[in-house]
């Protein structure tokens, strides 16, 4: 691959990295094909789920002949029939608050993409303590956000929402459609920035929510900084290891 930033030595770094898929939904099946296209050596699914009929309109990695299969051997399935050379494991369980850190552990980078907020804040607390980079993001109807966590070098995602949004009632709540195309942007822009959090290419969603509405058209990014308060990434941190079940309802 002849690409600005990457090269030869980025390439070899893709090939000897893995990465951490946690949903194989709609960002997922947008982002899973880039990331075995871009290289990266080794890719694990992570997936509680299985394939339903009304999924299908977004999450295009899974036919109708997948209706009733656990979403992340669909996904790994259908990645592997894509690009051969990719080393994909299918994990079928869901993570929480008792397996996150085991599950995050020898990965070099780990893609949030998880559709509920629970999830989201249980990912960002987990994957800062391990110390992988996560990119998150999330989406509903024609819009969604992005940004990427580097543990000593931005916020995290508490910084950002200090109060967490409640599933069903927040911003991005999964009762609502999610527009195919939406979840597909926003995972193939993850997929770009778990491509340069490994390689140092370009410049990453760091201390950045880019917030995007496909209905009107719109693009914006905010700014962010890292809370002192924070209580994960704050002075006085009070979320630690072993993360507790009750944190994350
Ligand atoms: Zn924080």
């Amino acid at each position: 691959v002849l690409l600005d930033g990457v090269g030869t030595e980025g390439q070899e770094r893709l090939l000897a990295a893995s990465v951490l898929v946690v949903g194989a939904g709609g960002l997922g099946s947008g982002c899973l094909p880039y990331l075995a296209a871009a290289g990266f050596g080794r890719i694990t699914i992570v997936d509680g789920d299985r394939v339903e009929e009304s999924n299908l309109n977004r999450q295009v990695l899974h036919r109708e002949c997948d209706l009733g299969r656990p979403k992340a051997e669909s996904a790994a399935e259908r990645v592997s029939a894509l690009y051969p050379e990719a080393s994909v494991t299918a994990r079928i369980e869901r993570v929480d608050a008792g397996n996150a850190l085991a599950v995050l552990s020898g990965h070099d980078v780990a893609v949030d993409c998880t559709d509920t907020f629970a999830a989201k804040f249980l990912l960002n607390d987990a994957a800062w303590l391990a110390g992988v980079p996560l990119v998150h993001a999330g989406v509903v109807g024609y819009a969604g956000q992005a940004t990427t966590v580097l543990r000593g070098k931005g916020p995290c995602l508490r910084c950002l929402f200090p109060e967490r949004p409640l599933d069903g009632e927040g911003p991005l709540s999964t009762r609502d459609g999610i527009l195919g195309a939406a979840a597909g942007f926003f995972g193939a822009l993850q997929a770009a920035e778990a491509v340069k959090a490994v390689t140092g290419a370009g410049t990453l969603l760091c201390g950045r929510l880019l917030v995007a509405d496909l209905s009107a058209g719109t693009f914006r990014e905010l700014e962010a900084e890292r809370d002192r308060a924070c209580p994960l990434c704050g002075e006085s941190p009070r979320i630690a290891p072993p993360l507790r079940a009750e944190d994350y309802l």
